[in-house]
């Protein structure tokens, strides 16, 4: 496109003023209908595809994953779409619609639908123009051949990337580059290679760079703090380079990541955060960590970068919850235990004439206590991992709905599931343990036994093995190997049937003290506490098993409304 048919300076920011060119309607729009080039001049903006318009065809529909209801046309509501408009007339524009990452003049866009809107200029194409080699290749810099900037290099050109390496001494490291397709340079060669550069280099050394070469450029800060000096209400080291290179834009990304893992393959989380005061340096950001095969989580403004940067030092954050909540029934459990074995009866003793203390009765407190503790904890935990399934199911039932937010104590209740599973796992296993270095041992009360203990015993050794392929089921490595509805059986059927195998282990181990219930020391006794959880998360399980609730929760979570809501405009 000629340059003549640019959109002026002024007229962008005519658009921006407008903040929304609703749905485009009142535009004289001309949807092309063959794919179109998007060239140097055309604006960027941010689209936003309204309801019921199919996505063109050739267009990924959103994978983000971050709002958890797609829109009416199954495009994804927060993933960046870029629309290209054609700045040929103010009259008669020209669209083009793309997913986000890179924006290369020349690029085929499909037909854009002109029922859409759109917020917000992004820039121009030649704003953020990467350089491109002969080979079609997208070309980076990475400052710095340590560690972390081999890892990227090997990363990039896997994703068919043409990487060149600014190096402060080009021959000592020639030959691991080389090896890791990248092409080595001195400093100041390769950082006239591309315009946008990876600084890979430990941030106290930033300030010994030639900063005037890093001008006007995209600077991705890879770098992470020291964790001694760590303060999220400090600038971040993002926001220190930026200051540094004022005309650079810095995009903060990576530094989540192990230069390990990035080499070797990620095994934990694909999450990599981005973010930038730079819109469209942000989405161009997102579109290399795609490209390398990670999931890109746009996190606005580089004031952001002061948590991104103390993200590595977060420590057992998600297991908060379901720790404190495990250590808390553990404790009641156990202090039960306690009055219920050992003080009760003694203090009872203690007020009869001639009355001792006996003190005997403690020599078991660290077996029996801590077995029984922990199968309370165990089977409690594992009715408090379904419990908030059957409340969301409520919720959902009342609403009529699955549109609607949950509470916030619920939605963390629901988050924390896999770590209250898995701390149950540990519970579980700590009493399997005990009571198999104690063969005599009776578990919970005296009771007589007859087919009772045998049937209590098989109970307790199919939910321990059962909540084990649970456990594993819950490994992402594990996880990722099955189909959708190979897990969610398993997560859904198995463990509804370890939950009920369990509450089993128990009424058969406890009966006598559940037929006849003891309060003779004012306090329930730890076979009343243990089954009160199981009981009531399977007894408010049975109602959503009818064929008709089920059939109307069914349809709830297919995306039926009873009270649809109204299309937006
Ligand atoms: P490193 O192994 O110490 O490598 C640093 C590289 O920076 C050197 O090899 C050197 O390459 C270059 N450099 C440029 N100027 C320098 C100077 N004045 N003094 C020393 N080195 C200079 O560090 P790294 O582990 O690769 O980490 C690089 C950055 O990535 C850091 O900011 C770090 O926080 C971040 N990061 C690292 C990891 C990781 O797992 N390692 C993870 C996340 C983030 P030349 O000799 O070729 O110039």
């Amino acid at each position: 496109m000629a340059s003549s048919l640019r959109i002026t300076r002024k007229q962008r920011q005519e658009m921006d003023k407008t903040e929304l060119f609703n749905d485009a309607e009142g535009m004289d729009v001309v949807g092309p209908t063959t794919p179109v080039p998007l060239d140097l001049g055309d604006v960027i903006l941010k689209l936003h595809p309204g309801d019921g318009v199919p996505p063109p065809d050739g267009v990924t529909t959103g994978t983000s994953g971050v709002s958890e209801r797609p829109s009416t046309s199954g495009w994804s509501e927060t993933e960046p779409y870029i629309l290209g408009l054609g700045s040929d007339q103010e009259t008669n524009p020209r669209f083009s619609v793309g997913t986000s990452g890179m924006v290369t003049p020349g690029t085929a866009f499909p037909p854009f639908d002109p029922r859409f809107s759109f917020t917000s200029t992004l820039g121009t194409i030649e704003d953020y123009n990467l350089p491109i080699d002969k080979d079609r290749k997208k070309r980076v810099v990475v400052l710095g051949s340590g560690d972390f900037g081999l890892a990227l290099i090997t990363r990039l050109v896997h994703a068919n990337y043409s990487v060149v390496v600014a190096s402060r001494n080009p021959n000592r490291t020639r030959e691991r580059v080389t090896a890791a397709g990248g092409i080595i340079m001195t400093q100041a060669e390769a950082l006239q290679q591309s315009n946008l550069v990876i600084l890979a280099i430990p941030f106290p050394h930033v300030s010994s760079l030639p900063l005037s070469a890093l001008r006007s450029k995209i600077l991705i800060d890879v770098s992470n703090r020291d964790p001694k000096t760590y303060n999220s209400t400090e600038r971040s080291q993002a926001e220190h380079l930026q200051a540094l290179v004022p005309s650079a834009t810095v995009v903060k990304a990576f530094n989540v990541l192990s230069a390990y893992s990035l080499s070797k393959g990620i095994r934990g989380s694909k999450e990599v955060p981005v973010c930038s005061d730079d819109n469209l340096a942000r989405l161009l950001v997102c579109g290399i960590v795609k490209d390398l095969g990670l999931e890109p989580l746009d996190r606005g403004s580089l004031r952001n970068a002061r948590e991104v940067e103390g993200i590595p030092f977060i420590f057992f954050r998600e297991w908060k919850f379901a720790f404190i909540v495990s250590i808390i029934i553990w404790f009641i459990a156990f202090f039960i235990i306690l009055f219920e074995w050992q003080l009760c009866n003694n203090l009872r003793n203690l007020h009869k004439p001639n009355g001792t203390f006996d003190w005997s009765s403690f020599d078991n407190v660290a077996k029996s206590n801590l077995s029984i503790s922990c199968s309370s904890t165990a089977i409690t935990l594992l009715a408090i991992c379904y419990l908030p399934g059957v409340i969301a199911a409520y919720v959902q039932l009342a609403r009529g709905t699955k549109y609607s937010e949950f509470p916030r104590w619920l939605n963390r209740w629901l988050k924390a599931r896999k770590q209250l599973g898995l701390l149950m796992l540990f519970n579980a296993f700590i009493h399997v343990l005990c009571q198999l270095s104690d063969s005599g041992g009776y578990g919970l009360g005296h009771s007589s036994y007859n087919w009772r203990r045998p049937t209590f015993i098989a109970c307790g050794i199919l939910a321990f093995t059962m909540a084990g392929v649970l456990g594993l089921a819950s490994l992402p490595s594990v996880g990722t190997s099955m189909t959708w509805r190979e897990f969610s059986f398993l997560q859904s059927r198995l463990g509804w049937f370890t939950l009920l195998l369990a509450a089993f282990h128990i009424i058969f181990n406890v009966w006598d003290g559940l037929v006849t219930p003891n309060f003779t020391c004012y306090i329930p006794s730890i076979s009343q506490f243990v089954i009160v959880m199981p009981v009531l998360t399977l007894v408010l399980k049975l109602p959503l098993l009818l064929p008709c609730v089920d059939n109307a929760l069914t349809r709830i979570r297919q995306g039926f409304e009873r009270i649809p809501t109204p299309p937006s405009v």
